[in-house]
């Protein structure tokens, strides 16, 4: 059987521990995104021109690998969008 002077010892220990917890729950860090994530939330979405931008990046790919010969004219390229994962089918003319 605990004395009260143990009890309260124990407590108080309990108390340290939780208080070493809690330094241990600080000591998470924020950490910068890495620039490729940064830049994919940077388009935003809910955000048409974050949208635009990716199939304007796309079109402009599939353009130049239509004009070196490396597609067929008729070319689609499905891009998917890094954030809310909707596709979005891209052409050169449209
Ligand atoms: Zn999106």
């Amino acid at each position: 059987m605990l004395t009260r002077r143990e009890l309260l010892s124990t407590t108080l220990a309990g108390s340290a521990a939780f208080v070493v917890g809690a330094g241990t729950a600080q000591a998470f860090t924020e950490q910068a995104m890495p620039p490729d994530v940064a830049a994919a939330y940077a388009l935003g979405c809910g955000n048409a021109a974050g949208h635009d931008q990716l199939i304007q990046t796309a079109r402009a790919a599939l353009q130049g690998e239509i004009a070196s010969g490396a597609r067929p004219a008729g070319a689609e390229e499905i891009v998917a969008c890094p954030i809310c994962g909707c596709r979005m089918v891209v052409t050169a003319s449209n």
